[in-house]
């Protein structure tokens, strides 16, 4: 496989050995998840280097990717704007609030980055088909970056997932099946579906270690679109939580290479009839306790039992973050309200964030000098439905 200057192989999270890139995608060892480590010192990197390249897709920080750009398969995700809100600014009482606005990617939503790094990961080892359990973007996003590699792809979803991501995997070739009742049902499914093909190449979260890695770059644009200075808060929705594990590890490798000097306090973002983070995170554990009865209208990010609750609670402690949950009613108004005073489209599910970040000023988490980024993981247009029906609920 062909990768970059600075990749040094995967280490488990659990154990801490290091393996090939071309083994397997889960610890040999102790079956741990692995993550993509580099010689940091390896990396020459400034600021003006990155300034000087294209603002077009996420490949512009290959040097912190584990492929060179010429090999990814790639539809030029990320380069999203980070867009000022500043009514929403003046309600919240801080200096300035903007929306990293993830929805603009080529499906639809932020999964796109990571599909985009697994899918040439899987293209380059060989292989012809990827499978996933997925609430929906995701496997939106695998079946598009299948499609564009030449590979099958088979995406294992929840019924409840929006009729939109369930349309787009067909429309885009993937094999969809629809698994009755919720995720962790989907998961049972594709880990069946997984052990019957020997040759199905995984592309689920933390089974595959690229997810994540693609995810960094997220926060990588908004440090840079910032001006090298690291917003006080970021607020992701948050399910599994690829999003705020690679925005962990993307902000501890910007302060290694001497990029910027802080951590951003990352923050959890989930609906209250599903929070197993923010349970956690408010009782001092060090990982969650499944939900046994998850209910929320946020679909995609109904996940009752995280594989990687430990370090998300880690980013969010290291970081000085936090954690917060909000009711489905409030998780639709703040949507409709941001499309209202903003003009920007989120889905229900991100839009916890923005009802997440309402709540902790309500609770005088901010002092009124703070930059905060809302991260918007989806367009408002895979579930105008669910949005709209809020709309008549209240009589409009
Ligand atoms: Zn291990």
């Amino acid at each position: 496989m062909k990768t970059t200057d600075a990749f040094a192989g995967l280490e488990c999270v659990d154990c801490g050995g290091v393996f090939d890139v071309d083994g397997s995608q889960q610890c040999p060892d102790c079956g741990g998840a692995l993550d993509p480590t580099y010689d940091y010192d390896a990396i020459d990197l400034d600021r003006d280097t990155l300034e000087s390249r294209p603002f077009d897709s996420q490949w512009r920080y290959e040097e912190l990717l584990p492929f060179p750009r010429e090999s990814a398969v790639t539809t030029n995700e990320g380069a999203t704007a980070l867009v000022d809100c500043p009514d929403l600014a003046a309600e919240l009482g801080v200096e300035r609030v903007l929306i990293k606005d993830d929805g603009r990617n080529p499906t639809g939503s932020t999964t796109d980055r990571g599909q985009s790094v697994a899918l040439t990961a899987a293209s380059q080892r060989g292989a012809t088909d990827v499978a996933l359990a997925t609430t929906g973007n995701g496997g939106q996003a695998a079946a598009a970056y299948a499609g564009r590699a030449g590979l099958e792809s088979h995406a294992y979803v929840p019924s409840r997932s929006s009729f939109t991501t369930k349309a787009m995997v067909n429309v885009h070739g993937g094999d969809m099946n629809v698994v009755g009742g919720r995720y962790d049902d989907a998961v049972g499914a594709y880990e069946e579906g997984l052990a019957e093909h020997e040759s199905w190449h995984s592309v689920h979260p933390f089974h595959t270690p690229y997810r994540h890695e693609g995810a960094k770059t997220t926060l990588y644009e908004i440090v840079e679109q910032l001006e090298w200075s690291v917003p006080d808060a970021i607020a992701y929705p948050t399910g599994v939580g690829v999003g705020l594990v690679g925005a962990y590890k993307a902000a501890t490798e910007l302060r290694e290479l001497g990029l910027v000097d802080e951590l951003p306090g990352l923050y959890a973002a989930q609906a209250e009839g599903c929070a197993p983070i923010v349970e956690a995170f408010d009782a001092g554990r060090d990982a969650h306790e499944p939900v046994e009865t998850p209910d929320t209208i946020c679909g995609e990010i109904e996940i009752a039992n995280p594989p990687a609750s430990s370090r998300l609670l880690e980013a969010l402690r290291e970081t000085g973050g936090g954690a917060v949950a909000t009711e489905d009613r409030d998780i639709l108004a703040a949507a409709v309200q941001v499309a209202q005073h903003e003009g920007l489209e989120m889905a229900p599910s991100p839009a916890a964030a923005a009802s997440g970040v309402w709540e902790l000023a309500e609770r005088g988490e901010f002092d009124g000098d703070e930059t905060v980024v809302i991260v918007n993981t989806a367009s408002g247009n895979k579930e105008g439905d669910v949005l709209r029906s809020h709309l008549m609920s209240q009589g409009v």
